[in-house]
């Protein structure tokens, strides 16, 4: 069985692939498909790809047969953005007057869009605290669908993906996880249960922070209902930009390799400082659920722990602030994931909308720093971070 080092080069033919031909598929810069004959165009009409580009495409099959093989699932369905993804998700599954049971640590984006179908299209949500197993379960019952995030950001929380699973398979309930933050090498949650697994390809799929897309991955009649609404609604990328994709996926497993590692070296020496303080990383020894991390990451020949770095700066909010000014080769911007490393503070991104008796309830305190580890020598980075601090 090849590795996922295999699968992110190769796809969905880790054997290799026997056609003389160009290394790279070609971008396909067409909005539309031409055809011979009448009988011809009917036929097409009836599939995805090959008949008119936001129905299905080449150069999107290449990414999605990629995404899947790397999560072991049945299919993969190719978005415009993560939103895109996770708006395709519920326009796929919901109806007016269905319910959806929502994990509290969750990516503002989600929070907001079920907002606003709670209160534009009629949909229930119902909240429950992250990992609270016997909430979910009294939750659950009647609802359509249970949407949760794991590693939740900014704390890197992790939830039982495979106790989650059989509570939401007794009930039902569709789950779907958004695990953006893992990303297929870091964990493969379908393997724990999971009914499909959301990620925004904009991040370490990615990888290079020059493009936005949105994929998920689950069993083909899922993926069907998913591309119909992708069709519908419409958020499809560009042929150019799915090729991107691809190419960054390439170097997927070099890149989290490094990136985790200096990731981790980097945890290891804020942990060590005092101006650092409640420092998380998944791969650290402090973390409070070690054990399951290591459970869940085991699926993904031992890839995981991830490039996200959260901390609290013990000299306080300002000085979170002037850190994050002071820094010159981590640069400070939202998002993760990429080569570069970047510096956010949750209070003024992900969780600037929250109240700050919510904020204060999901633990995100006002000194609170998240970093994403790139590709720069550990060392180099290490200086930049201990000037700042300083
Ligand atoms: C960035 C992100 C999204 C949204 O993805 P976009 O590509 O920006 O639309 C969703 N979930 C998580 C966890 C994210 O980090």
């Amino acid at each position: 069985m090849p590795g996922r080092g295999t699968k992110a080069v190769h796809g969905d033919a880790p054997q290799g692939d026997p056609r003389d031909g160009p290394i790279t598929e070609p971008i396909v810069r067409a909005s539309t498909f031409r055809f011979a004959s009448t009988a011809s165009l009917i036929e097409a009409s009836q599939g995805s790809t090959g008949f008119y580009t936001r129905y299905g495409h080449p150069n999107f099959d290449v990414v999605e047969a990629k995404f899947a093989a790397l999560h072991g699932a049945e299919g993969a369905v190719l978005f415009a953005s993560g939103m895109g993804a996770l708006a395709g998700v519920f326009q796929a599954f919901l109806r007016a007057g269905d319910r959806v049971v929502l994990q509290r640590d969750i990516y503002g984006g989600t929070r907001a869009l079920l907002a606003e179908l709670q209160e534009r299209w009629g949909v229930d949500v119902t909240w429950v605290a992250t990992g609270d197993l016997d909430a979910l379960a009294a939750a659950l019952p009647g609802a359509r669908l249970f949407m949760a995030e794991s590693p939740t950001n900014p704390l890197l929380k992790v939830i039982d993906l495979a106790a989650t699973s059989e509570r939401c398979r007794e009930a039902g309930v569709l789950f779907v996880l958004d695990a953006t933050f893992d990303g297929p090498l870091g964990c493969t949650p379908l393997a724990f249960g999971v009914d499909l697994v959301v990620e925004s390809a904009t991040k370490s799929l990615g990888g290079h922070s020059d493009l936005l897309g949105g994929l998920v991955a689950g069993a083909a009649g899922p993926c069907d209902e998913l591309r119909r609404a992708r069709k519908l609604y419409g958020a499809v990328p560009d042929p150019e930009t799915a090729w991107l994709l691809d190419r960054g996926m390439r170097t997927l497993p070099a890149r989290i390799a490094r990136q985790n590692a200096t990731a981790l070296d980097l945890a290891r020496r804020l942990d060590a400082d005092p101006r650092a303080d409640a420092v998380r990383h998944p791969a650290l020894a402090s973390h409070p659920q070690g054990a399951l991390i290591q459970r869940q990451a085991a699926s993904c020949d031992g890839h995981g722990g991830g490039s996200l770095i959260a901390f609290r700066c013990a000299a306080g909010s300002a000085a979170a602030i002037r850190f994050c000014d002071r820094l010159r080769l981590v640069a400070h911007a939202p998002s993760l994931g990429g080569v570069e490393s970047l510096v956010s503070l949750p209070l003024l991104t992900s969780h600037a909308p929250f109240s700050a008796e919510e904020r204060a309830q999901a633990g995100i305190t006002d000194d609170l720093v998240r970093l994403s580890i790139g590709q720069e020598d550990a060392d180099d980075l290490w200086a930049d971070i201990d000037a700042a601090l300083r």
